[in-house]
């Protein structure tokens, strides 16, 4: 009996010290790596910045939901007008909100009505409506995308067709914006299928853009997405897996617009 007794307490022991030898390994694996995507970049090159436009739309929450499983910052750039006429975006904007690693950015009111020419014809119409959008959707980052034009306009360093150049330049002189363009773009068909499915494709492609230098500015990238691409779940596993490689490489860092360099 007694030795039975003796048995039963070493055994208690035994089962205690793994268990918390178990507990603390977890806890210190947790503490150094805490998700396979944060890799430590200590000497890295390039900066990469993953850019969504035209939400909060249907698509947005699958976005959303990347975002938050790959815990990648993002940029996204919201136009308000479609919620004003769908309230059911609305649950897709909140979503947007509560995301710690998404910059929410601006991208006009109207989109231009997808009428650009005369949109751009008239650069204080332009500003008007993007004040319209910050306020509309609450924004507060300053950092803004023109609909349908690929401009730059930061401080003294600008690029892009002159029309639209002079409403983003009315803008970051009486708001304090800056506008953002795009190096490369993840294209997509009518039906929301992303147009080129293979991840190390595009990401080939992005590492050879950032070596040759033929980006906006060197060593930096900015990628387009779109919203609305999101609800195909091709695009959505595109996505996913290119994040996984720009994460793997040592030499790239994943940021939001904010931390854009000139
Ligand atoms: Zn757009």
């Amino acid at each position: 009996m007694k030795i039975n007794k003796k048995i039963l307490i070493v055994a208690a022991l035994i089962f205690l010290i793994v268990d918390c030898a178990l507990l603390s390994y977890k806890i210190l694996f947790k503490k150094e790596y805490p998700h396979r995507v944060h890799k430590p970049k200590i000497d890295y090159k390039y900066s990469v910045f993953l850019t969504s436009d035209d939400g909060p739309l249907v698509g947005s929450k699958y976005l959303d939901q990347i975002v938050r499983d790959y815990e990648v910052p993002f940029t996204i750039f919201l136009v308000g007008k479609p919620m004003s006429s769908d309230k059911k975006l609305m649950t897709n904007l909140l979503r947007y909100k509560s995301n710690p690693y998404a910059l929410l950015a601006n991208h006009s009111f109207t989109h231009a009505n997808f009428h650009y020419k005369k949109f751009y014809s008239d650069p204080k119409g332009v500003e008007k409506d993007f004040i319209k959008n910050e306020k509309y959707l609450k924004l507060t980052s300053k950092i803004g995308r023109l609909p349908g034009r690929n401009v730059y306009s930061i401080g003294d360093v600008t690029k892009g067709e002159p029309n639209a150049l002079k409403a983003a330049k009315l803008l970051s002189k009486d708001r304090d914006y800056k506008f953002y363009g795009w190096d490369y773009e993840l294209r997509h068909s009518s039906d929301a299928k992303i147009t080129e499915s293979s991840a190390i494709k595009h990401y080939n492609r992005i590492k050879e853009l950032l070596k040759s230098g033929k980006t906006f500015r060197k060593n930096e990238i900015i990628i387009l997405m779109h919203d609305q691409m999101f609800t195909s779940l091709e695009s959505q596993e595109t996505l996913g897996e290119l994040i996984l490689l720009l994460q793997d490489d040592e030499e790239i860092k994943l940021k939001t617009l904010k931390e854009y360099k000139l």
